[in-house]
């Protein structure tokens, strides 16, 4: 373990640890209204692709089912990412703490969750909830607080969509079958035959879609072969102006797919790793270029891979619809539905081909945005698919589920509780009018300089560190796609100084006060860099 991390594994158990006990043992005897917690996220399912969100996608390929829960409640407009990757968004959903402070920076390098922290399942446990986990958790420590967990565990905690290898309360075992329902089965044979059913139940349902490599069901296969996808305005992005952050990225759809990605057939005199190593070939951009023809021209080839991307992605989220469909019907026959807090949220926001790319991790709008769609008809004011344009994050919903819940939110927890915003009250007339982002894993995978940022309703300030000096800063208002970085423009300049003083007073609020060279060791510590 790193000297940093140690210090935060001090400072984030130890000492976290006796609040945590503490707050533990006054909770209050609660009353038995309070609200089951079903808590669905989806790995990299982008906003753009579920039709609540009223995109050009929605007509193609419509999510009725995921629909539902904003039909029946509300849907975040501005639900913002902390740091927009799988482990690290899921440790700042569970500790509703930044990652610096719950010391969970990136996926690569050998970074353990440290699970002897407080959570949210912790809390809701001593608070008499029943709770459980399904599906990916990629924090490499047993998950902690859970009375019933089954989560994938292949290498690197990435899961699989076929076959899957679950680690079930501590035990490995394979099953058979599409992971995408195998997840939803195992949670729906819990609500049905495992639960303590005197006690309101808390479950965490994490599918492994719609994340790479994009497989989808059999039944699936063929969905959207008669369509084009349309692209999205920034199809062809040139990165004018920001060459040395997004113009150095390793995610495009043009150059950076895999033959995996691809579907591309492996020769049969190919096993083993060699196998594996024709398949992952592609990701070193122009030095692995990817064709299935030499005579298409680059601009067909990109539109080829672009069908083939899309096409597998958004048949990969038709399953997540199915399942959530399943779990809602299970929810609406057994008389739960209107006492149940239902979150529907991607753990973060994805590039389905903006500004050319695939993948995640910036701090621009595709990534940083987060789907997060709420119901709960016994509570919610105005459901119905009303929008909630507050900035929101995911470190507010530890809090929230703890609120809604009855139990005491810890003075050190860096969220909000939602439900001023869920339930219109006077409270939500004060909200915060600044978001904090943080980003670290460099340079694999993609290439993302490292940075860190401030969104405000109209504009955002970002600081790329890692091996530049690089300041970009947007006018949302007018530069809604954020291709213009103005941050010389001698019209923002007043903007920018508050901007600057307001990322001073959010690191010291999130304990991130540290030194550029302490950030920049960070990623340093877990560095993995491009094999050949
Ligand atoms: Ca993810």
């Amino acid at each position: 373990m790193s000297k940093q991390n140690k210090i935060i594994a001090f400072t984030g158990s130890s000492l976290l640890l006796l609040s945590a006990n503490s707050i533990l043992a006054q909770q209050p005897k609660q009353p038995k209204s309070r609200p089951n917690i079903l808590f669905i996220l989806s790995d990299d399912h982008a906003r753009t692709a579920i039709s609540a969100y009223g995109s050009e996608l929605s007509k193609i390929a419509p999510t009725p089912n995921i629909d539902k829960i904003a039909q029946s409640g509300v849907l975040f407009s501005n639900m913002l990412c902390t740091n927009a990757i799988s482990g690290p968004s899921r440790a700042c959903l569970l500790t509703g703490k930044f990652s610096t402070a719950n010391g969970f920076t990136q996926n690569e390098g050998g970074v353990i969750f440290d699970g002897l922290q407080p959570t949210v399942s912790k809390y809701l446990q001593a608070a008499g909830y029943n709770t459980s986990l399904f599906g990916k958790w990629h924090l490499f420590s047993d998950p902690t607080g859970f009375d019933y967990w089954m989560i994938h565990n292949n290498p690197g905690q990435q899961g699989t969509y076929w076959d899957p290898i679950f680690k079930v309360n501590g035990k490995q075992e394979v099953r058979k079958g599409y992971a995408t329902d195998l997840t939803a089965d195992a949670a729906l044979d819990w609500m049905d035959k495992g639960r303590d059913k005197s006690k309101p139940f808390c479950m965490m349902l994490n599918f492994k879609a719609p994340h790479r490599p994009w497989e989808p069901d059999i039944k699936y296969e063929h969905l959207f072969d008669d369509i084009t996808i349309p692209t999205p305005e920034t199809f062809d992005d040139d990165y004018s102006g920001r060459e040395l952050t997004l113009g150095k990225n390793m995610a495009t759809i043009a150059y950076h797919l895999s033959r995996n990605d691809l579907k591309m057939t492996p020769p049969d005199s190919l096993t083993g790793l060699k196998r594996e190593k024709w398949l992952s070939w592609g990701m070193l951009g122009e030095r692995q270029h990817v064709s299935p023809n030499p005579n298409m021209s680059d601009k067909e080839l990109k539109m080829w891979k672009f069908q083939k991307y899309m096409k597998d992605y958004l048949r990969c989220v038709r399953s997540v619809d199915d399942n959530v469909g399943r779990m809602i019907d299970y929810l609406k026959k057994n008389g739960l539905y209107e006492n149940t807090l239902i979150i529907y949220m991607g753990d973060q926001g994805f590039y389905l081909g903006e500004h050319g790319l695939f993948d995640k991790r910036w701090m621009y709008e595709e990534s940083l945005q987060m789907a997060c769609l709420v119901s709960l008809p016994n509570s919610i004011k105005d459901p119905g698919m009303r929008t909630i344009p507050q900035l929101a994050m995911n470190v507010d919903i530890m809090p929230t589920l703890l609120d809604y819940a009855n139990a005491k939110i810890p003075a050190d927890v860096h969220g909000e509780s939602l439900r001023p915003l869920l339930e219109q009250t006077p409270k939500a007339k004060k909200w915060r009018k600044s978001a904090y982002y943080q980003y670290f894993e460099y340079p694999r995978y993609h290439n993302v300089q490292p940075h860190y940022g401030v969104r405000t309703e109209r504009y955002k300030l970002i600081h790329f560190y890692y091996d530049v000096d690089v300041w970009e800063f947007y006018d949302l208002k007018t530069d809604k796609n954020e291709l213009k970085n103005q941050y010389n423009n001698p019209v923002y300049q007043k903007q920018i100084a508050e901007l600057k003083k307001e990322i001073v007073r959010l690191q010291k609020k999130y304990q991130d006060d540290i030194t550029l060279q302490q950030r920049r060791e960070i990623t340093t510590k877990h560095m993995r860099q491009y094999e050949e």
